[in-house]
């Protein structure tokens, strides 16, 4: 990916959510409003660029709004201290920037930095049961690997600060990968039922009901077979060198048949590493797996490796331009924390006059 080169459009039906959010991007750009984001847990991977940065990058190139939210406070979800968050944030918007994000274009901003965004919290909050928040999934798989004896309250409640995030701004697509889809379930449930309760005096709506964007890899698997995350030790980060590439791909877990093939159901993690090497050549996966026939893991991995590193060599060469000036990344959060709180409080003043608060 370059970012001097166009990106193409996003049109295929698995790249998006819904046939009807597809209609609407093709014609009209103009016309939707994006919010996407990561915690600033640690630097960004091949998960997060095939399954979301690649598709804000081509959006934005669309001409689509879009908002990108460094989550900060989702940080302590999980964990008891917020550890090296200025060092991950800067570092997270270093990686958007290498991405091909254009801070003119794309609002980047700390969700902390913006009050307005979290006060909507709270009215969100009484709109979903114990129940509902109980039973999320991907909320369930993060508690299973916690850093913490205890679960905390907001464990189970930032989903709905999620919903803050996507609806402050009116967002109403959310490129994301596949561990997001209950959450996002949840913003959809937060506007249905808040529209419901507090339409306009008109009976108009105040939010739209986000749908997901998910991308042809939802969800890539990390070098022992689970999710790829930062803070699972099993990641390709896009900032690595060739080297740390090649050793961590080496370790990637794999099987014992040697004919390699792309099937994602019974072969999870051979596949994986095959799909990765496919999106960096921009081929068929099924395609690469029958060129690399009987090679076995070895060979796999050798391909899988010089792809990533080929394909990210100039995003590698931008982020090592632009780590030389943290000055620049501090001043693209103050831009962004700016604009977001202004929309943010012109939705918390509508919120609240539906709410029919005083003043
Ligand atoms: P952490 O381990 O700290 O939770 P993470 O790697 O899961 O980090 P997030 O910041 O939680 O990253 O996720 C940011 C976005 O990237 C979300 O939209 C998420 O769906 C997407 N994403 C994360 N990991 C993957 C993956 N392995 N494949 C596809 N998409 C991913
Ligand atoms: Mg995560």
């Amino acid at each position: 990916m370059t970012t001097e080169t166009a990106a193409p459009p996003v049109t295929s039906a698995a790249a998006l959510g819904t046939a009807a959010a597809e209609t609407g991007l093709i014609d009209d750009p103009t016309a939707h409003r994006v919010l996407t984001g990561d915690r600033p847990t640690g630097p960004l991977h091949l998960g997060h660029y095939f399954g979301t940065l690649r598709n804000r990058v081509r959006l934005q190139d669309q001409g689509v709004e879009m908002f990108v939210v460094v989550a900060d406070y989702q940080v302590i979800t999980d964990r008891d201290l917020a550890d090296r968050l200025a060092e991950h944030t800067e570092n997270l918007v270093l990686d958007y920037l290498a991405a091909g994000l254009d801070p003119e274009r794309s609002t980047i901003f700390a969700h902390s930095a913006v009050p307005a965004l979290n006060q909507l919290l709270l009215p969100f909050l009484s709109l979903v049961s114990v129940a509902e928040l109980n039973r999320n999934p991907t909320v369930k798989d993060e508690i299973a690997h916690s850093r913490q004896s205890a679960v905390s309250g907001l464990m189970f409640t930032y989903p709905v600060h999620q919903a803050a995030d996507i609806l402050f701004c009116k967002a109403d697509l959310v490129p994301v990968g596949q561990d997001q889809l209950p959450h996002l379930e949840v913003a959809r449930t937060v506007a249905r039922r808040f529209n419901e309760r507090y339409p306009h005096a008109d009976g108009s709506a105040v939010f739209p009901r986000p749908q997901a964007l998910l991308s042809d890899a939802p969800m890539l698997l990390g070098t022992d077979g689970g999710k790829m995350s930062k803070s699972r030790g099993n990641a390709v980060a896009l900032g690595a060198t060739e080297d740390e590439t090649a050793r961590i791909i080496r370790g990637a877990r794999t099987d014992a048949d040697r004919r390699i093939g792309y099937d994602p159901v019974d072969r999870p993690e051979v596949s994986s590493l095959v799909l990765l090497a496919a999106l960096c050549q921009d081929r068929a996966p099924e395609a690469v797996a029958e060129e690399i026939g009987d090679g076995g893991a070895a060979a796999l991995k050798r391909v899988a490796t010089e792809s990533v590193n080929e394909y990210l060599r100039p995003l590698r060469a931008r982020r090592a331009e632009l780590a030389a000036d943290r000055g620049h990344l501090r001043q693209v959060l103050r831009d962004g924390a700016e604009r977001a709180s202004a929309v943010a409080d012109a939705t918390l003043r509508e919120v609240r006059e539906v709410m029919g608060a005083v003043i």
